[in-house]
């Protein structure tokens, strides 16, 4: 069965060293796990959403679960889909302004008391969602 998992954390040293070999395991991972999604690092947090059989993202989250790259990962959301939302992989460096501002607080959270891996998890699919179709999102 097709699943969602959708995950906060908080980068360890976000350098575009780390940045590039989890984009690359990404890259050559992703699609021969059958796995779309994306992932998206905001002010130091990770946030990520992993879509595919419910295997393959189990034991695709086992792993990201204890990279020693980031840290407190927390799992928002964990669920049965019908249908895929992101069926092209993609990366992103979001900035800050205010639209993203405004997004979060839509969604419950004021920066910088509060970050995205604090968001409801009944929000974590359309948070994610308002964010990628902002033009913040820089694809890597
Ligand atoms: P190996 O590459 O054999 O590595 C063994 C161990 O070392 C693993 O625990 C690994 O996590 C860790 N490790 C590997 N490289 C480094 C490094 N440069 N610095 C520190 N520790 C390291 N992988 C995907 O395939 N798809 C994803 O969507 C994905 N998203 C990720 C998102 C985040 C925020 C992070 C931090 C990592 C992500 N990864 C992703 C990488 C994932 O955690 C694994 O490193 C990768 O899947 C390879 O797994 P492996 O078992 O073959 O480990």
């Amino acid at each position: 069965m097709l699943k969602r998992l959708i995950y906060g954390s908080r980068a360890v040293d976000a350098n575009s060293t780390n940045l590039r070999a989890i984009l690359t395991a990404s890259r050559i991972g992703n699609p021969k796990a059958g796995i779309t999604g994306a992932l998206c690092l905001l002010d130091g947090v990770y946030m990520q959403y992993l879509e595919g059989d419910e295997c393959a993202v189990e034991a695709l989250y086992a792993r990201i679960e204890v990279d020693a790259r980031h840290r407190a990962p927390v799992v928002l959301d964990r669920t049965f889909i019908a249908v895929r939302e992101f069926p092209e992989w993609s990366m992103a460096l979001l900035a800050w302004d205010e639209r993203i501002k405004a997004i979060m607080g839509l969604h419950g959270l004021r920066p910088p008391g509060s970050t995205p891996r604090d968001i409801a998890p009944d929000h974590a699919a359309a948070f994610f969602r308002a964010l990628a179709a902002t033009p913040n999102w820089v694809s890597l």
